[in-house]
């Protein structure tokens, strides 16, 4: 272990002295994967770049993933898959749960009888290109998403009602148990920004996943690809940190819409503001912390509510201190 990495990681587990059960695991586990973890400063990991300190392992492959798993679960330490940390709201102060992000192996894509196999690593850029390279059609939907493929798929994002985990015939995963896993179409469900997993897959890793995509002349889909992102510089804002899309639509409505109607465009709070391109864009102005943007996205929230009647959901995933997902 280096001495740096090491020196970072004492000076940050002495925040925990006040919990000496959390920091004796997250010592343990610092201990024995020394050589996959690295300690960051997360506003540095994220598109928003919003969040403290936290800890990334990076697995090199299969095994190590199940190795990783399950200590965890031995030793009872929080953990979370990170793909592109394009969706994710780190909390303020130091995330007492491990991050787990697939390595270069991971990011492999091949054809295979017909279909595209793709490593959950791989950005959905890459995975898009590879499309294209092929006469494959069907992901413009992820132009101009940031991220990973295993980020998209456990969020099935993508364009409108479309997500790339409807594509998927296979899903390789890796669940909180350590056994990796191979659920055809029927064994998982898709639907609008939303991937079901059989209750004993909760919380796994995505590895891989098999596509069925259509024959599709690349001109046609680079000319979709065009417009999606052409679409994109009309109606977001370009450049600014963010996360995408605090809230889904609401069934038949738009979120920015319910939100520019009340009036919040432009709204601020400490560092964060509603983006006045588009009201469901929550940016950093420098500096925002998570309790910023969750006290304008509360706002919003609360506003929809009273002037419309509709319940906004979150779309990002607000992660708290031990790791827990937010759920609004
Ligand atoms: C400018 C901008 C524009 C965006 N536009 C869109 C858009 O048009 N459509 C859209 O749907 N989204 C959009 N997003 C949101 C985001 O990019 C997508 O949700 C993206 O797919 C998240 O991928 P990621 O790898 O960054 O995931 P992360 O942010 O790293 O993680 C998101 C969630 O997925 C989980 N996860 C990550 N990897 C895995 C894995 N291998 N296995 C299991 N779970 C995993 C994490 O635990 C977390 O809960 C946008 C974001 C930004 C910043």
């Amino acid at each position: 272990m280096s001495k740096e990495r090491e020196k970072t990681w004492r000076s940050a587990s002495n925040a925990f002295s006040h919990e000496e059960n959390r920091r004796a695991r997250l010592d343990a586990f610092f201990e024995r994967f020394s050589e996959l973890v690295r300690p960051v400063d997360l506003k540095t990991v994220s598109t928003m770049g919003v969040g403290d300190f936290g800890m990334v392992a990076t697995v090199p492959d299969l095994e190590k993933l199940r190795e990783l798993v399950l200590f965890c679960r031995t030793i009872e330490l929080a953990w979370l898959p990170l793909g592109g940390a394009s969706n994710c709201l780190f909390p303020d102060g130091i995330l007492g749960a491990v991050l787990v992000r697939l390595g270069e192996p991971f990011e492999e894509i091949s054809l295979e009888d017909g279909l595209v196999v793709c490593g959950a690593g791989a950005s959905a850029a890459k995975l898009l290109n590879f499309s294209l390279a092929n006469d494959l059609g069907g992901l413009e939907i992820l132009a101009g998403l940031p991220g990973t493929v295993g980020g998209a798929l456990a969020g099935n994002a993508g364009a409108k009602d479309a997500g790339l985990a409807d594509l998927a015939a296979e899903i390789e995963a890796v669940g909180t148990d350590g056994l990796p896993r191979t659920l055809r179409r029927g064994e998982f469900k898709s639907g609008y920004r939303f991937l079901g997993l059989p209750p004993e897959l909760e919380g796994s890793v995505v590895t891989r996943c098999r596509l069925e995509l259509p024959r599709a002349r690349r001109e046609e889909t680079s000319s979709k690809v065009a417009e999606l992102l052409a679409a994109r510089r009309r109606s977001q804002p370009m450049g600014a940190r963010s996360l995408g899309c605090v809230f889904k639509n609401p069934p038949g409505r738009s979120a920015g819409e319910l939100i520019d109607l009340c009036g919040l465009k432009g709204r601020e709070v400490g560092g964060a503001r509603i983006s006045p391109v588009h009201a469901n864009f929550i940016v950093n102005l420098g500096g925002a912390s998570s309790k910023d943007v969750l006290e304008l996205a509360g706002l919003a929230r609360e506003s929809v509510l009273k002037t419309h009647g509709v319940v906004l959901s979150l779309e990002i995933k607000a992660l708290d201190r031990r790791g827990r997902l937010l759920f609004w």
